[in-house]
């Protein structure tokens, strides 16, 4: 276990050359940092000893005002398409790379903090995230990863009693947030629209060596690294559509090139199924609504490939693109089968689940709650399926749906109680809608940090029936429906 000191933070992004960042510090907050939360798990990853947070130099260090021995701290720069619209210049304007650790097991983890003042790349904006932001970044990064959805990690929050503008006057804070690394897609546009081809091999074989060593050798190691940044985006994606969660700033910019989820804004997990659910109250034309997501995914990649034109054949990334929406699909299917109990894959099993999502929209059925509860679905009797029947206004509709549902489960010799403890495995009982998230907010914002560690705990572990939280399982009460969520953060 190691302490603040001997974390041993090496930065081989300083190395690369100086048109890829702006190396400069943190700047502290005019008030005292004070530690929110701590997340012992992601803690765990870079060896960390957990006692090292009631520290009280913990705040400092992960607040911007103490720098720890082999750290490095810079901003790093890339471009991005905004929606649909090319942006020459983006690069951190908030978040600063403090460096990378590596764990006992050779796993490195860069930390980056993000809220840590001004940087070259600011633009108009104050360097800034306000309390609020990073609480929803901190406990939606966890609740995928306690969901089994590839993401960014958090370490840790730190806030002060800075001020900082935005609609209303808030707080400021700081969330430290970890990764393989924080190179997106825009990371590689910039070199291209700049033709600084030479920048971009260089970055090309910086992220190949260090995230993907197993292609350094091969000799169409770039189409080959797109390849899997298209395998590994499209199972991503189809994980979000599966668990029915909205990104809701899709740019190209917010796109990891490791296929995790990266950046977290107005995000949502849908309450009532709602295929066209936009979660970004910015988002007029619906660009990231929910059902947009797989072929905004494509959309995003094929700017990547373009960005990769001038260091591998347009042929094999033509073809690595072609394999994004059977992959998609593919796994969008195997996931949503797994969510109905189902083990065979059938041709019919597509239109079984569409049907049921289509029944589920009409009648504004909670998305999660009903797959929670499909698992109890009993094979012998309809009359035992009476709780599943009252999610539907129109019963009959449903009882139609069951009929098909139950002979297909039959088909496969399906048992009621194995397909319990198979089906809870894969629906969440529990997500962090944006209700939950905002109780945690207001709370915090009267420095009450309990509700953001309870919430972090709940959502390590979504799958199992926790104790005395059957309320955090419930829909949303009326004044959480429809939360809006702007992109101002
Ligand atoms: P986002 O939509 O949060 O992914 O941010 C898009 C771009 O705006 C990135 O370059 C961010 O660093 C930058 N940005 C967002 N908020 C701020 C802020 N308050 N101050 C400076 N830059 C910001
Ligand atoms: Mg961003």
């Amino acid at each position: 276990m190691r302490s603040l000191e001997t974390l041993s933070f090496d930065n081989s992004y300083a190395r690369l050359p100086e048109a890829c960042y702006s190396k400069l510090n943190p700047t502290p907050f005019a008030e005292p940092p004070y530690l929110v939360s701590f997340n012992a798990a992601a803690a765990k990853l870079i060896d960390l000893d957990p006692e090292q947070a009631k520290r009280p130099e913990f705040a400092g260090v992960f607040g911007g005002s103490l720098l720890v021995p082999g750290m490095e701290p810079l901003a790093m720069l890339y471009s991005g398409h905004q929606f649909g619209v090319y942006v020459p210049q983006l690069g951190d304007g908030r978040a600063i790379l403090l460096g990378t650790v590596r764990n006992e097991r050779g796993e490195t983890w860069d930390l980056h903090l993000k809220g840590a003042g001004l940087t070259p790349f600011s633009r108009e904006g104050d360097g800034r995230a306000v309390l609020r932001s990073t609480i929803r970044e901190y406990l939606c990064s966890e609740a995928m990863h306690g969901l089994g959805i590839p993401t960014t990690r958090a370490l840790c929050l730190v806030g002060s009693d800075n001020k900082v503008y935005r609609e209303q006057i808030e707080t400021g804070a700081m969330l430290v947030r970890m990764a393989p690394s924080h190179v997106r897609f825009g990371s590689f546009e910039i070199f291209y629209y700049r033709k600084q081809h030479e920048q971009l091999t260089i970055l090309a074989d910086y992220v190949i060596a260090n995230n993907f060593a197993h292609l350094v050798d091969a000799p169409d190691k770039y189409a080959r690294f797109f390849s899997e940044v298209v395998e590994r985006t499209a199972k991503l994606i189809a994980q979000w559509q599966a668990v029915g969660w909205a990104h809701g700033v899709m740019n190209t910019d917010n796109m990891s090139i490791h296929g995790i989820t990266l950046d977290y804004g107005p995000f949502g997990f849908m309450d009532d199924y709602d295929p066209g659910f936009i979660c970004n109250h910015s988002d007029h034309n619906g660009r990231y609504a929910f059902n947009q997501q797989p072929y905004i995914g494509l959309w995003n990649l094929s700017c990547l490939a373009q960005a990769l034109l001038p260091l591998a054949e347009k042929e094999e990334l033509k073809a690595a693109l072609d394999r994004y929406t059977p992959l998609c699909e593919g796994r969008y299917m195997e996931l949503m089968r797994a969510k109905c109990g189902l083990i065979e894959a059938k041709e019919e099993d597509v239109s079984l689940i569409q049907d049921l999502l289509v029944l589920m929209h009409l009648h504004h059925v909670d998305y999660t709650i009903f797959f929670r509860s499909l698992g109890l679905f009993q094979t012998g009797s309809a009359s035992l399926n009476e709780p599943l029947r009252d999610f539907f206004l129109d019963r009959e509709a449903f009882d139609k749906w069951a009929r098909r549902y139950r002979c297909r489960l039959q088909a496969e010799g399906s048992r009621d109680n194995d397909r319990l403890v198979r089906m809870n495995r894969v629906n969440p009982k529990y997500v962090l809608r944006n209700y939950l998230a905002q109780t945690a907010i207001e709370k915090a914002q009267q420095k009450d940090f309990s509700e953001i560690d309870r919430l972090l705990t709940l959502l390590q572990n979504p799958y199992s029936d926790q104790p005395g939280m059957d309320a955090y399982a419930y829909p949303p009460p009326n004044w959480g429906k429809h939360l809006s969520v702007s992109c101002s953060s």
